[in-house]
């Protein structure tokens, strides 16, 4: 298995350019799934979208001062927030992408399971979410339990510490917000 994710998790440089984000300055976070494994990549605005491929989205966080006590706190509302704006695609990894993030704020109590039922377009987990109610229904897609526990730890990992900025997250795909 490749874990070929090991950018810094706080970044304080731009991945493409090295240029370093002052404190407080706003920069792109792409997240893409390549070959089975995630990967961030953290973009100041003079640079262009990552060219690996597999953006699966992309949310606008900020340089925060260093914290005075070192954390590493999911930041439950911008995530969800983000989650929120995905829609089910059909495309494969953006549907392993939101299934695998559903399940991660399943895990952090945000969502809670309703039910699993079984339609047409395959196995439908309906989520609701614990504070306003919204429900949501995302497809399972064709993937194996170790499959989605690895994309799931590293997703975690990943997203430790972050913190999107409500009302900028979208996804990537321009065609998704019909
Ligand atoms: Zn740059």
């Amino acid at each position: 298995m490749s874990q070929e994710w090991n950018l810094p998790r706080h970044a304080t440089v731009c991945g493409t350019c090295g240029h370093e984000f002052e404190i407080g300055a706003s920069f792109r976070v792409f997240l893409s799934l390549i070959d089975g494994a995630f990967r961030r990549d953290d973009v100041c605005d003079a640079c262009a979208e990552p060219g690996h491929g597999g953006v699966v989205g992309w949310w606008r966080t900020r340089r925060k001062a260093p914290p005075e006590k070192r954390t590493h706190a999911f930041d439950r509302e911008a995530i969800y927030a983000f989650f929120s704006r995905l829609d089910d695609e059909a495309q494969i990894d953006k549907r392993q992408f939101r299934f695998v993030l559903a399940l991660l704020l399943w895990r952090k109590k945000v969502l809670k399971l309703v039910e699993a039922t079984n339609a047409e377009a395959g196995e439908i987990w309906k989520y609701v979410a614990i504070h306003d109610g919204k429900s949501y229904a995302v497809v399972r897609p064709e993937m194996d339990e170790q499959q989605m526990e690895s994309l799931s730890e590293q997703l975690e990992s990943l997203l430790a510490g972050s913190d999107a900025t409500d009302g900028e997250a979208a996804p990537v795909s321009e065609t998704s917000r019909a």
